[in-house]
């Protein structure tokens, strides 16, 4: 089909061209003395965007489901308990990941819209008094919903309850693009992926690890090999990986992170405010549809899940967007199948790049039958970020 693929699934994001380039590199020797510069760079320059001086930024060629995989064999035993909430596809994975890998799960349950049921953690914190529960884990922004969780009021009420357990936090689709902060919410592991908000291919695990974590470690039982934070904090320090790297994607995470201090978090963040704003203007003034996060104060300002009418099936519109007007958004997954669609708004996108993408899916839901006035979400997108020009110009 003539003209660009427009990408706006919730990862893996747009690559800029600058990453692009990064990447085209000839092999080279990892062992040489030349390589640890490449790899300290981007280990170094990842503890800002983790916003971490003291805990160790780990990547391993992974994604971030590999780094939930190390989070619970390197810092549990078999049969461990750990406490999590289920209230979307990617909390419910992790939390399948570790019933299969023989730890023992106590799960809250909450409706999929809603965020990390941070009071039943606490009731469940308090409880336990013998401190049998080992870890509490949470998804920072719940990908299929599109709903962002209170990670601080989790190290809160970790605190409240005086309760040692470690505190692992999903951050695959919030880091660099949503405020995350390892040191001040007192977070033990923080798993991502390179694919989202660091706007590279999928291929690195990006994680980071406390001295708690990597503690825990020591005593703890479970297998581990491959995914091992002692051989890969070793590289922290000497530059040099247990296993050959992928080196392409060194030099692409090296650019990545250029460009994130270059823009600074800060703006990053407000730009993924301002955008998810657009969307959400789209959603609600202009189309008149609703999204599955139900209260506005946990909307993520990475991925807005629209709520498609009754009676017309969300996988329709994108399988119709990305065959008539090649424009790939996100599925509804899992209980929300056909339900929603998602709009994926992370990573190096601005404004017109956004528009695109609700034009977009305004003509595919008009074509598979959503009645909507044609133009009237980029007409609110466009009104709402008029409307936070001007207040910032002021
Ligand atoms: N956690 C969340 C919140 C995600 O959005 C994803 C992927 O989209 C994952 C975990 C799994 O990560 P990966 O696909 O990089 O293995």
């Amino acid at each position: 089909m003539a003209g660009r693929n427009f990408l706006f699934v919730p990862g893996p994001t747009n690559i800029p061209d600058r990453i692009v380039r990064a990447m085209a590199v000839p092999s080279e020797d990892h062992r040489s003395s030349a390589f640890p510069a490449l790899a300290l760079a981007c280990i170094n320059g990842l503890r800002p965007i983790f916003k971490t001086t003291k805990a160790t930024p780990i990547v391993f060629p992974a994604s971030g489901t590999g780094c939930w995989e190390a989070a619970l064999t390197n810092c549990l035993s078999p049969g461990d308990r750990v406490l999590a909430s289920r209230f979307g596809q990617f909390g419910h994975l992790w939390i399948d990941m570790a019933q299969r890998l023989g730890f023992e799960v106590e799960i809250l349950e909450a409706e999929w819209g809603e965020a990390a049921p941070i009071d039943r953690y606490a009731q469940a914190l308090a409880a336990d008094r013998g401190h049998k529960i080992k870890a509490a884990l949470i998804t920072h922004n719940e990908t299929a919903t599109g709903v962002t969780s209170d990670v601080p009021a989790l190290r809160a009420a970790l605190d409240a309850a005086k309760h040692p357990a470690l505190l692992m936090v999903d951050s695959v689709s919030a880091l660099a693009s949503i405020d995350f902060r390892m040191d001040d919410w007192g977070v033990d592991v923080c798993v991502s992926g390179s694919q989202k908000g660091l706007m590279m291919p999928a291929g690195l695990g990006v994680t980071c690890v406390s001295e708690k974590a990597l503690e825990a470690g020591k005593s703890a039982k479970s297998r581990r090999a491959y995914f091992s934070y002692e051989d890969m904090a070793k590289a922290a320090t000497t530059g040099y990986f247990p296993y050959t790297p992928s080196i392409p994607l060194l030099h692409g995470l090296r650019e990545a992170i250029a460009m994130l201090t270059e823009e600074g978090l800060d703006a990053v963040f407000a730009r993924h405010h301002r955008l998810a704003e657009g969307v959400r203007a789209a959603v609600f003034e202009g189309w008149k549809l609703g999204l599955c996060a139900r209260d506005p104060k946990t909307y993520s300002d990475t991925v807005s899940a629209v709520m498609v009418p009754e009676g017309i099936d969300g996988a329709k519109i994108i399988a119709h967007a990305f065959k008539r007007y090649n424009l790939a958004l996100g599925a509804g997954l899992a209980r929300v199948a056909g339900k929603l669609f998602r709009i994926g708004h992370l990573g190096d996108l601005n404004e017109v790049m956004l528009l695109g993408a609700i034009a977009g899916a305004e003509m595919a839901m008009l074509d598979c039958g959503v009645r909507i006035e044609p133009g009237s979400g980029v007409a609110a997108a466009a009104r709402r970020w008029r409307t936070l020009e001007a207040a910032a110009t002021r």
